[in-house]
């Protein structure tokens, strides 16, 4: 080859060399400035201060949706993962506002945290931050959607429940008319009439009694309670029924325990606590209530040898309308409201109720209430 065609093929091949190493590393340089924007965690003066601040969940994004500031509750409502927003549907407001400018306010249902199934309601509200951030502000309104929804179920489950006995008794008021010259006839219907209305005059009771425990504060005006007294009562309440079945109600344990409250309350719950137990126990079987009062603590335990409850019903007993087995229940007239009243009176008096329970072995209630002697020793000392 002639020497010049050397020399020009040289220089070309220099130029083509010097322009690839040249855009690699523009290309490198590119890379890496993006790299520094993705971890940068700068953000505008004072926010950093605001979000540590502030209880509700605060969030904030750059371009590339990284997480780069967020406030302590952001993260215990688990909605920032591994520097990313958990929930999609948060990315798609974030996105939507980085699109079109303007801030967004939205109501969501979203999963909590990245397992499992349960949910959380947020108000969210996103804005942009500066030019380069997004910021999301999430507020907890989950305790006031089931609030929400308690009030709707109630309801819906109160109408229901009225409406099977109202029905059975217009039924048999009917079938009484038709029947009217067959004397046999009309004592039956008449007799299960008188039934259906009392079952009706039961819950209705219940419904009330319900309703007032929900609005009243047994601990805003209390008095000494002897809970002598109360198991007493409460026992008495119960002995025709259990002398009908041949159930012996035996009381003992401890006496002269005290506590602070409302001593009709702590009768309808205990009440009903052996009432439940003579119902969902066999004939000649033996129902216990026994005190004890140790510890600052005074326990009241209602123990039978009745059919008993399933594991999986045992955190439900407690809710209104709840029946293990609705068929047999409405045999015995129950409304499944009992343990409802039983729960909001126990809690009216700052204490708590327990269940243990094996299906053909018998359940225990135990209440447990703070003693009004550890209450009267703490304020003197
Ligand atoms: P109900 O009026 O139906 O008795 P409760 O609220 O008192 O309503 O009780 C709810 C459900 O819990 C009952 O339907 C029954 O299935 C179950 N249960 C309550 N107490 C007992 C018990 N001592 N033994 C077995 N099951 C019980």
């Amino acid at each position: 080859m002639d020497s010049p065609w050397l020399v020009t093929a040289a220089l070309v091949f220099g130029v083509i060399l010097g322009a690839g190493a040249f855009a690699i590393v523009l290309l490198a340089a590119r890379r890496g400035q993006r790299a520094a924007d993705v971890i940068s965690i700068s953000v505008p003066d004072g926010v950093d201060q605001v979000l540590d601040a502030l209880e509700s969940a605060g969030v904030v994004v750059d371009p590339s949706n990284n997480v780069v500031k967020a406030s302590p509750g952001a993260m215990a409502f688990g909605l920032v993962w591994n520097g990313a927003l958990v929930h999609p549907e948060l990315t798609a407001l974030v996105d939507r506002v980085r699109r079109n400018g303007d801030p967004i306010t939205e109501e969501l249902t979203i999963a909590r945290g990245p397992f499992g199934d349960a949910s959380i309601h947020l108000f969210v509200r996103v804005a942009r931050l500066g030019a380069r951030y997004v910021m999301l502000l999430a507020e907890d309104r989950t305790e006031s959607h089931r609030l929400d929804e308690v009030r709707r179920d109630f309801v819906a489950n109160v109408s229901h429940e009225l409406k099977t006995p109202i029905g059975a008794i217009s039924l048999l008021a009917e079938a009484l008319v038709s029947a009217s010259k067959e004397p046999e006839q009309v004592k039956r219907f008449a007799k299960r009439l008188s039934k259906e209305s009392e079952r009706l005059a039961g819950i209705t009771q219940e419904i009330i009694e319900l309703s007032r425990l929900q609005a009243t504060d047994a601990l805003a005006k209390a008095e000494i309670v002897d809970i002598d007294q109360v198991v007493a009562s409460a026992v008495d309440q119960n002995h025709v029924a259990a002398d009908a079945r041949r159930i012996t109600l035996a009381s003992g344990g401890d006496r002269h325990a005290e506590v602070y409250g409302n001593q009709s309350l702590l009768i309808v719950a205990l009440h009903n606590l052996i009432s439940n137990a003579i119902q969902y126990s066999p004939d000649r079987s033996r129902v216990g209530i026994g005190v004890s009062d140790r510890d600052g603590v005074v326990e009241i335990a209602v123990t039978d040898q009745g059919v008993g409850i399933p594991e999986d019903e045992l955190d439900r007993v407690f809710e209104r309308f709840f029946r293990s087995d609705p068929a047999r229940s409405r045999n015995t007239g129950g409304s499944g409201l009992g343990l409802a009243i039983v729960k909001h009176a126990i809690q009216n008096h700052g204490g708590d109720i327990r269940v243990w329970s094996q299906p053909g072995n018998g359940s225990t209630f135990t209440v447990r209430l703070p003693s009004a002697a550890a209450s009267t020793q703490k304020a003197r000392a």
